[in-house]
């Protein structure tokens, strides 16, 4: 009896060789994305909210789609408040707004 082949050394094709995007929902719509197309925003030490537009503050963090849709669902259903486990303050909300439009103005200026 002949020993079972191993396929071993099958070569991959290079198109499927990449790497696995790490995805991320986002936190009012819950669609799935690759985590670089959302928007993250995270709590700081201090208990405020930030945009983190780098995506490597630290804190806790939640992600949006870069659309004023889902930062204003985020904002009015609590749903952000929730994920990031706070309280806004009606100035802080409204400070976020206006941050959140303003980097989505930018972002959106970018692509495309
Ligand atoms: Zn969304």
């Amino acid at each position: 009896m002949k020993p079972k082949e191993m396929k071993k050394n099958i070569k991959r094709p290079p198109t499927a060789a990449g790497r696995r995007v790490p995805q991320r929902t986002c936190v009012a719509c819950r669609e799935v994305k690759a985590k670089r197309d959302l928007v993250r925003l995270v709590r700081t030490p201090q208990g405020d909210i930030e945009m983190d537009a780098t995506g490597k503050k630290e804190g806790r963090g939640a992600y949006l789609c870069p659309r004023r849709e889902c930062l204003e669902k985020a904002l009015k259903s609590k749903q952000l408040e929730n994920v990031l486990k706070c309280r806004f303050t009606a100035a802080s909300q409204e400070r976020l707004m206006k941050n959140g439009q303003e980097l989505l103005k930018e972002l959106s200026g970018k692509s495309q």
